[in-house]
């Protein structure tokens, strides 16, 4: 796959990634938010006060988040100050006199829920440095106190948090890598590894939403193969396929990494050119007509050739939405087609 591919895939597999984070982000908060109104309810009746105000502080912050996450377009920053206020708050707990040894068991929950919420990359690291905070002041304070922890215990609490802590990491590395490879199935046409039509749907909705954001704007070409029945049926379906592979080659090589070249179906394509206008997108249509013309496709001892049509549309001047950007650069295709083929339609004003 082409770095132009990669970098779409990327882009969408980061959307899936979040959207999957906030959901869990979600549900982490809403049972935050319960348990730590029912600890701060139970510390009060016991007269700890100092850790009743820390966990009620805890479960209102929980409360808030839940509300404003939908509205936040960064989820990143606010988990990260969940995971350490939470911490914070067993650390509290931890050098409470008279509760560290019911308290400990709450942080072997740090490493799933950094992994969790943070991915491998930082979950690791976040996991050891806090547990190795935790681990020590567990020892500074409350080693050798009668009855609470001796050496054999601390080791074991050790050594369990990190075969815990590797144990979510390898989890997560294989979860991640299966994750990929199924976004990477979903995204990608079988037949000639560009993005499918789906992958492009979900791009092109994400791209008209940030040119309307930040003033931008934009190209698509469509493509269609000229007389491409023929050599279906001159030559067979499989150098059909061969020759749609070659044009999915010619638009990866000639495109910056920034455009996506899709398949659309069948022998259509549709390429997003982000940021490009209309002299711009011209351009590129006329290089990759230029190059598809001169293709030649082994088929025996025959050499097959091919042209194709293009229609290109602009936002925002061709439409507000892309059902009308689509409509406007497939009519130019058209008039293309009518035109005699093997030409670019760019800017032809639309009925
Ligand atoms: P035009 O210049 O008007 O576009 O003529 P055309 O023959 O290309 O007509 P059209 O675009 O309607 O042709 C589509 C053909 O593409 C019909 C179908 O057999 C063929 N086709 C669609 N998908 C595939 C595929 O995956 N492999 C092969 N080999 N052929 C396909
Ligand atoms: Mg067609
Ligand atoms: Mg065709």
């Amino acid at each position: 796959m082409s770095d132009l591919s990669e970098t779409s895939l990327k882009h969408s597999r980061r959307s899936a990634i979040d959207v999957q984070r906030r959901a869990l982000l979600h549900w982490l908060l809403m049972l935050t938010a319960i348990f730590c109104f029912g600890f701060a309810v139970l510390n009060l009746t016991r007269g700890v006060y100092h850790l009743a105000a820390f966990e009620l502080a805890v479960s209102v912050f929980a409360v808030v988040l839940i509300v404003i996450l939908p509205r936040s377009r960064n989820i990143q920053p606010w988990s990260l100050i969940y995971v350490l206020l939470l911490y914070s708050m067993l650390i509290a707990a931890l050098l409470t006199p008279g509760l560290s040894d019911k308290v400990f068991v709450w942080f072997f929950l740090i490493p799933v829920i950094a992994h969790f919420l943070h991915g491998r990359q930082l979950g690791m690291p976040l996991s050891l440095i806090l547990l190795t905070i935790a681990w020590f002041l567990y020892y500074r304070y409350h080693f050798n106190t009668p009855g609470l922890m001796d050496m054999v215990g601390m080791t074991n609490v050790v050594a369990c948090s990190l075969v815990l802590t590797g144990g979510v990491y390898a989890y997560e590395t294989v979860r991640e890598n299966a994750a990929e490879r199924l976004h990477r199935i979903a995204s990608t046409d079988s037949l000639t590894g560009l993005s499918n039509r789906k992958h492009l749907r979900e791009l092109l909705d994400d791209t008209l939403a940030h040119a309307k954001y930040a003033g931008t704007g934009f190209s698509l070409l469509t493509l269609d193969l000229d007389h491409f029945k023929t050599i279906n049926d001159q030559y067979g379906h499989d150098v059909g396929d061969q020759v749609l592979i070659a044009v999915a080659d010619v638009m990866q090589q000639r495109l910056r990494a920034a455009d996506t070249p899709a398949r659309w179906g069948g022998e259509e394509f549709l390429i997003l050119l982000p940021e490009t206008d209309k002299p711009g997108s011209e351009k590129v249509a006329e290089n990759i007509r230029q190059a598809v013309d001169s293709l030649e496709v082994k088929a025996g001892e025959s050499r097959v050739q091919i042209t194709t049509s293009i229609g290109s549309a602009q936002f925002p001047q061709d439409g507000q939405t892309i059902r009308e950007l689509l409509e406007a650069a497939d009519h130019r295709l058209y008039q293309a087609k009518h035109k005699g083929r093997n030409q670019v339609v760019a800017g032809a004003a639309l009925p």
